[in-house]
This record gives C-alpha cells, structure tokens and sequence, in this order.
C-alpha cells in the first residue's frame, strides 16, 4: 500500500494498524505488536479500555456535537476535574498545538505584554503561534515570518534565569522535553526558573495524564504553573486539548476572545471525564512503581550496551540515547519485526510511551527485546568495522 492522495507530511512505515486491544495492536497483515508508542502518548489507557468506551458509546448515542453558544455540563465536569480543587479555569481546544496558542494569547492579553522566552529543543505545536516558540529550526523552516517577540534560552542552564525579566509575557516549558529528545528539566533549576517567572507557562501535552507517574508533571516537581497546558493524552485518543489557567486571567478571557467551533466536542469530552476519573493516586502510585522497576531493567540490561550513550526521562517517558552508527530507524525496524513499537525522539534517541496501564511482565518483556535488538546491532557493527 502506497498512500497516493494525501500530502506527504509524515515518514511512514509500510504497514497500517487495523485494530488494538489492551496494550497490544493489530496490523493489516494481521501481525501483533506490544506497543511502546501510545499513538505517541495519546492512548496512555490502551485500546478499548471498557469504561472509556462505554462511556463513548454512550455519549454518541446522545448529542455529538452542540455549538458553544449553550451552557455545558460535560465541559463544566471535565473543567472541574482538570482543575482538581485548584482555583483553575479551564480553555477548551481540540488539540496541542491550539492549546498552546490559547495559553500564548492569554499569557499577551492579560499582562499586556509581548516578550515570551521559550527552550532550545523544545516543541509546541506545529500552528504559527506554537511554532514560533518551538525552538527548533528544522520546524520552522521556510515558514518566516514567525510570530515576533520569541525568544530562546538554553534549558536546564543558569544562565536562561537571566533572561527572565519583567518585560516578559511568559516563559514556555516542557517539564521533560519530548520531541527534542526526551531531557527532563532538573528539579532545582525548574523550581528556580518558576519562582523568577512573573508568568509559567507549563506545556504538559507529552508529559501530563500520568506519563511520569503523576497527574501532570508539574506535580511532581514541585511547581505551580500560572497556565499549563494539556492534550494527547486527556481522551484517549479523541482529539482535544485543554489550557487550564488561574481563576484571575479570567478577566482578559471574555466573550468573545477566543474560541472554536469544535472545542469542548461531547464525544471527546465524555472520553475525557472517564479519562480524568480514572487517573485516581492509587493508579499514580501503581505508575511510578512500574516505572521503577523499568528504570531497574534499563539500567542493568539496556545501559551496558556499547551503543548506548545515555538514558534518559521520567516515570514511562523514556529516552535511550544510540551512538550514531545505529540510526534510531533501523531500530524501530528491527523491533517491528519483533513485534515491538516504539518511536524516535530528538538527535538518535529511541523514545518510549508505553500505555500508562501496562503491565511490568509487558514492560519487561518489552526492554528484553530492545536490549537483544540492541547487542544484536552493537555485535554487527563491530563485525563490519
Ligand atoms: N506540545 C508538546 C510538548 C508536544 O509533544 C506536542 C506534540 O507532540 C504538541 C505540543 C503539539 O500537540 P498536537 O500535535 O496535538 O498539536
């Protein structure tokens, strides 16, 4: 199968996932994988979780979509659950990339500022606004002008403090940066950088509902973004995006400035609360005892391996950093044919995002496979040197 009629923006693989149940999926030659990509961190429940579907099937045989021109009680109810006791209010949007741009619009509008400082290597999204502050050049190319008033500082450095001054809307930040290769933030230099920031932005699209054991990132760190940000994960592979901002911003997010058609659609937001109920801190706690047995496995069976550089990430965002004579897209073939997924990240990083919910004899048996791919790979590039 050749995709003839639609623009080629994605590197795809030659075969199509046709189905997907619990933590494995199906493809159309009818082979079976483990999957340790998630959709890329979206089906962070697995596939055809029972509750989530039923509570979507339940909901499309009611209304599907109604304009938001009427009151809302799902939307209040997923609202209610994102702010979790918080003095937060919720922005509805249908994906990443429009979450960030609310908070951006926000974050201008109520300092009436324009300054944003933003990280090398991070990602925001792909619309002009997330673009411009998305701090890698090969995804802003050719598309100038960006949006004016952005600008970079190195992450996890000193020195980025510095740039923090009051003439700044907002600084942006990943937690643990995804695309750019899977870098967490280290936890003293976010909290020096969110107690500098007249306003935090945190954009916890890759790494909020439960990928590093907690609800969102943030959490875990000890910080208290002014806006955070959400998407991927929050129906489970419906689209939305939610921006979740401090009950006072309220006064520069009036009728009339902002919005969108579909936001806040009942399918994705009947998903979205059966999403929110479930990432109870019972389940958290069962997360972050998985993700530890993990980071035991890696260390002693994957960390070894003369290809490996690094590893590196938080709770089940997980990043192995290759030596480049083995392109990270050898990889992911090779354990494709093993019946394994997994994604790319950064500068030759193999990314990992399993479901939330798997299992550690899954988890397990998912970094044994990549360990013997690995020394496979590590033995023939010897042997061919
Ligand atoms: N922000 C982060 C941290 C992401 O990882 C992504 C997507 O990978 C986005 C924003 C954009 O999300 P979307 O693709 O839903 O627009």
């Amino acid at each position: 199968m050749t995709m003839q009629h639609v623009f080629p923006t994605y590197q795809r693989f030659p075969f199509a996932i046709t189905d997907g149940q619990g933590v494995h999926l199906t493809d159309n030659h009818g082979k079976t994988y483990l999957d340790f990509t998630a959709g890329i961190g979206v089906c962070n429940f697995g596939y055809h979780q029972p509750q989530i579907q039923a509570a979507v099937t339940q909901q499309l045989t009611h209304i599907w979509h109604t304009s938001n021109l009427y009151e809302n009680e799902l939307q209040d109810a997923v609202a209610g659950l994102l702010a979790n006791g918080e003095e937060r209010l919720v922005y509805f949007a249908n994906s990443g990339t429009e979450a960030n741009e609310a908070a951006l619009k926000l974050a201008r509008k109520y300092t009436g500022k324009t300054g944003i400082l933003a990280f090398q290597h991070s990602f925001h999204g792909r619309t002009y606004g997330a673009m411009s502050m998305t701090g890698n050049p090969h995804i802003q190319a050719g598309y100038a002008p960006l949006v004016p008033g952005i600008t970079f500082a190195t992450y996890n450095d000193d020195a980025a403090l510095d740039k923090i001054t009051p003439e700044l809307a907002a600084v942006i930040l990943e937690v643990v940066q995804g695309e750019g290769g899977v870098f967490a933030g280290q936890t003293a230099w976010l909290q020096a950088v969110n107690a500098k920031c007249q306003a935090t932005g945190i954009d916890e699209v890759q790494t909020g509902i439960g990928r590093t054991g907690y609800r969102m990132a943030y959490e875990g760190y000890g910080l208290d973004p002014d806006i955070y940000t959400v998407a991927k994960g929050l129906a489970n592979g419906l689209p939305v995006g939610a921006m979740v901002g401090r009950r006072q911003l309220a006064t520069a997010f009036g009728p009339g400035s902002h919005g969108s058609t579909f936001a806040g659609n009942a399918v994705a937001m009947a998903a979205a609360k059966r999403v929110l109920t479930q990432l109870t801190p019972a389940l958290l706690t069962t997360v972050r005892a998985h993700a530890k047995l993990v980071w035991q496995s890696l260390a002693t069976q994957v960390e070894p391996i003369p290809v490996v550089k690094q590893i590196t990430g938080k709770g089940l965002m997980i990043g192995i950093h290759l030596d480049e004579q083995i392109p990270v897209n050898q990889v992911i073939t090779r354990l494709q044919v093993e019946g394994l997924l997994t994604l790319s990240a950064g500068d030759n990083t193999l990314r990992l995002l399993p479901p939330i919910v798997m299992q550690p004899a899954d988890l397990l048996a998912g970094i044994a496979l990549i360990a013997k791919v690995l020394t496979t790979l590590t033995t023939e590039v010897t042997t061919n040197e």
